[in-house]
This record gives structure tokens, C-alpha cells and sequence, in this order.
């Protein structure tokens, strides 16, 4: 049976980023990944805007991909494409791994495991719209897909629900491939997507956003022939008399991506409500010893930058030879917050720098950011403006702060 330090499980920037760094820690590596191909997602994702951060310069996915790759081909990890891990067990420290392979079956162990799974997208099964079953419903993924991979249309003219960013994305890319976006329907009162998304994506290229409206109904019985769009009041609930049906051959949905996590959920990782990923320390490790988790299958990032940072960070992490006996301590936030990542510190773990990710509940102007240790301040930055879809990042040096006992982000004006 081969035995590694540190399997990491999904190929795509996380995945790749943590393996490469494992590796080049020391750590005798396995990087596991389901497709024929390493670079998850960003495959399908041909637009630019991906490196700003990370390699100072625009790149499109697949090229993002390639530049992650060749830091990986310069290191000892094994890769096991066309692999899919079907089982996890964990006896005396290690964890066992099951794999289904093009061979057969084959066995593994591993000391450590890091999630890189990434996230999927919501589905018409969760969005309730009356009306039949046709064809012609489908996610902004399966028509990125369907384009940029297939090269195939799936559509003339189409109405996309949800204003997250792969729906913006799309919404240009049909309309340059010559399709037809009639618009775009949000049910919030604010968009869901990058503020740079909704420029260089809707408004360059005239395509409607209709916020605090929603499709309520399909029509079709083979293919969809129609959708109808209504207004809804402040509980988003429909308002009677705004109905209106827009013939269309797609309804192309964008409503919110989910970290995919069910291989965690083998080892009873916690979930975190509010991120929908695990509960992590600020090493990356989740609840459960020895199990780290990265990218998107973490917590949903804009920017596959951040993703990278993340992967790099748990393949440090894993790599090293860590005392599991924690002493973890919650980080609070007060409702201006959506959601903080890492969820805990160990404070006897490494505390230069700490990385934190955040987003606000809501929209705000300039606000203070304020970071209480032990009850009392101990950083503070302003940020002129905030919103949910736009996540932030804050390094901290939190070794200056003495013994811990409290962790707590607070904002305000
Ligand atoms: C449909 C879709 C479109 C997107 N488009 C964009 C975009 O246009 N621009 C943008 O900035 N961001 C986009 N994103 C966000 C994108 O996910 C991130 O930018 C980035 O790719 C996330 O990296 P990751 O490594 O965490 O996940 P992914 O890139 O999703 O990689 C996860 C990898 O894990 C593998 N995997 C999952 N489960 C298993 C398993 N059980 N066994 C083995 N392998 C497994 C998958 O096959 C995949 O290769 C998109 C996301 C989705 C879901």
C-alpha cells in the first residue's frame, strides 16, 4: 500500500497550489484530481482578469492553470488523474483512502488530507419557479461548458436569473458568440457579482440588470419557449400585476456557488453555516486533526489569487510536523459581517501573519474595521467601502498580542 505525508484532494489552483507547496516543504506528496486534467474550473474560464495579484499580470484561466502546473512539474508530486476518492477512514493517526481508478481499485494511506474540492453551482432545484420540466434550464457552468469547451451554442436567446459573477460572465461571452441575453433578473435590491463584472460585462455591452425582480414561471414542453419575470416587494415575494413573459430558448442560472464537501463530511469535518465550508484554524486545519482545507471548497473567493494564497498556506501547514493538541479559540464578529475565515485561532500555533478573509452583511461607506484581542483593540483599518460580493483580506500579526483569550472583529462608522 503507498503511504504519503500529505494528499491533496481536487486538481484545480487550490489543489495544485497546496501540492506544489507540500512538496517543496519536504512533504512526500499525492495530488488526487477526478478529470483527465489538472487545472479545475479555470479550464472552461477563457476570459482574462485571472494573475493580477499573484503573477502581476492579466491572464486568462487556462493560462493562470499552466503557470501553476509548471511550478508543480518542478516538484516530486505524484499526480493520480482520472481518480476519484470513494472512501476515508481514519485509524491510529492515519487516514486510509479508497480510490477508484481507470486500474481498478487501489488502496492508499496518508498522515495528512487537504480538501481542495472547489465549490459547484446552485441548481434549478434550488430556486423555486413554478411551471414544466423542459430542456433549456441550466447553470452558467454547464453554458461556459457547453462554449468554451464543446464550442457549441446552447442558446439564441436567453434570460439569465442571479447576478453572480459566472452569470455576468456569460452574459458577455453568448452575446459576442452572437446569442441574444434579454437581461439579467436579480431578486436582491443589489447586484451579486464584482462591481467589475457588472461594467465590463452588462453595461459595455448593453444588457439589462433588472434588480428586485425574479422569474416566477417556465413554459415549454420539450424545449423552454417562454419565462415570467415579476417585480418583488422588500420580502422578495412576487407583486401581483408586474408579470411579464419574455420568449426565450434558456434560462441560465447564477444563483450562488456552494463548496463542495461531501468527501469532508466522510471524516465528520464541521461545516460553518455562514461560509458553507469547514470550521479552520488559522493553519488551514479543520476541526478534524490532520485535515486542512483550501480554495473554494474553504469558503467561495472572487479571485483565483486568493484561492492560490490559500493552497499555498495549507500545504505549508500540512507539510510540517504540527502538534495537533490545539488550544482553539472562536473569532467572534459582530452583524456588520457575513462571514470571517479562519473561524478559529490556535494560539499556540504560528501567529505571523494571520490572514484573514471577511465579508460584510451588507453595503457600507467607510467603515472601521476594528479587531479586539482579550477585549481590547489591537488593530484597526478603514475601508471606504464594503460590500457582500467583493471579499476582503487583512494580514495581521497577531504575535505582538501576548497570551489570547479573545478574538473579535467589530466595524463601525
Ligand atoms: C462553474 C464555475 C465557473 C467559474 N467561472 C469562474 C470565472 O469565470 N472566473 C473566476 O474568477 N472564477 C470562476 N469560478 C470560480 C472558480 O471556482 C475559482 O476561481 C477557482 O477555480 C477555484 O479553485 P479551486 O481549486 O478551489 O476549485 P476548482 O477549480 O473547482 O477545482 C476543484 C477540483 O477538484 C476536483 N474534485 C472535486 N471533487 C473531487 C473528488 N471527489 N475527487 C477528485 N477530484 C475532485 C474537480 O474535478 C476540480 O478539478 C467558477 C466556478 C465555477 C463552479
Amino acid at each position: 500500500m503507498e503511504m504519503y505525508e500529505v494528499t491533496v484532494i481536487g486538481g484545480g489552483p487550490a489543489g495544485i497550489a497546496a501540492a506544489t507547496s507540500a512538496s517543496n516543504h519536504g512533504a512526500k506528496t499525492l495530488l488526487i484530481e477526478r478529470e483527465g486534467k489538472l487545472g479545475g474550473i479555470l479550464k472552461q474560464c477563457i476570459h482574462d482578469g485571472f494573475g493580477v495579484t499573484r503573477f502581476q499580470t492579466k491572464l486568462s484561466g487556462p493560462e493562470y492553470a499552466e503557470k501553476e502546473i509548471a511550478k508543480l512539474e518542478q516538484t516530486t508530486v505524484h499526480v493520480s488523474l482520472l481518480t476519484f476518492v470513494s472512501a476515508i477512514q481514519r485509524k491510529d493517526d492515519l487516514y486510509h483512502l479508497d480510490l477508484i481508478t481507470r486500474k481498478g481499485m487501489k488502496h492508499i494511506t496518508t498522515k495528512k488530507i487537504i480538501l481542495a474540492t472547489g465549490c459547484r453551482e446552485r441548481t434549478s432545484r434550488q430556486v423555486f419557479i413554478q411551471g414544466t420540466n423542459p430542456a433549456g434550464v441550466f447553470t452558467a457552468g454547464t453554458a461556459q461548458y457547453y462554449i468554451n469547451i464543446l464550442g457549441k451554442m446552447p442558446t439564441k436567446k436567453c434570460v439569465i436569473l442571479g447576478s453572480g459573477d459566472i452569470g455576468l460572465i456569460m452574459a458577455r461571452r453568448i452575446t459576442l458568440e452572437g446569442g441574444t441575453v434579454e437581461g439579467v433578473y436579480e431578486i436582491k435590491p443589489s447586484p451579486s457579482g464584482l462591481t467589475r463584472n457588472i461594467v465590463q460585462c452588462l453595461n459595455d455591452f448593453n444588457i439589462p440588470l433588472h434588480l428586485s425582480t425574479t422569474v416566477t414561471r417556465v413554459f415549454g414542453t420539450d424545449r423552454l419557449e417562454a419565462v415570467e419575470v415579476a417585480s418583488v416587494d422588500a420580502k422578495m415575494n412576487p407583486i401581483e400585476g408586474t408579470q411579464r413573459v419574455i420568449p426565450c430558448d434558456a434560462l441560465i442560472l447564477s444563483v450562488g456557488l456552494i463548496p463542495e464537501n461531501e468527501i469532508g463530511e466522510m471524516v465528520q469535518i464541521k461545516l460553518n453555516p455562514k461560509t458553507k465550508g469547514p470550521f479552520c484554524d488559522q493553519t488551514l486545519m479543520t476541526l478534524q486533526p490532520n485535515i486542512y482545507s483550501c480554495g473554494n471548497a474553504l469558503h467561495v473567493s472572487d479571485l483565483a489569487d486568493f484561492v492560490s494564497e490559500t493552497g499555498d498556506l495549507a500545504g505549508l501547514s500540512a507539510s510540517l510536523n504540527k502538534n495537533t493538541i490545539r488550544e482553539l479559540v472562536k473569532v467572534g464578529f459582530d452583524n456588520h459581517f457575513g462571514y470571517v475565515v479562519p473561524s478559529h485561532i490556535d494560539v499556540q500555533g504560528p501567529l505571523s501573519p494571520v490572514v484573514f478573509y471577511f465579508r460584510s452583511s451588507a453595503e457600507y461607506d467607510t467603515m472601521k474595521v476594528k479587531l479586539f484581542v482579550n477585549g481590547k483593540m489591537f488593530a484597526q483599518r478603514v475601508f471606504t467601502h464594503l460590500k457582500p460580493p467583493e471579499m476582503e483580506r487583512w494580514a495581521l500579526d497577531l504575535k505582538t498580542s501576548g497570551a489570547i483569550h479573545s478574538v473579535e472583529f467589530r466595524m463601525e462608522k
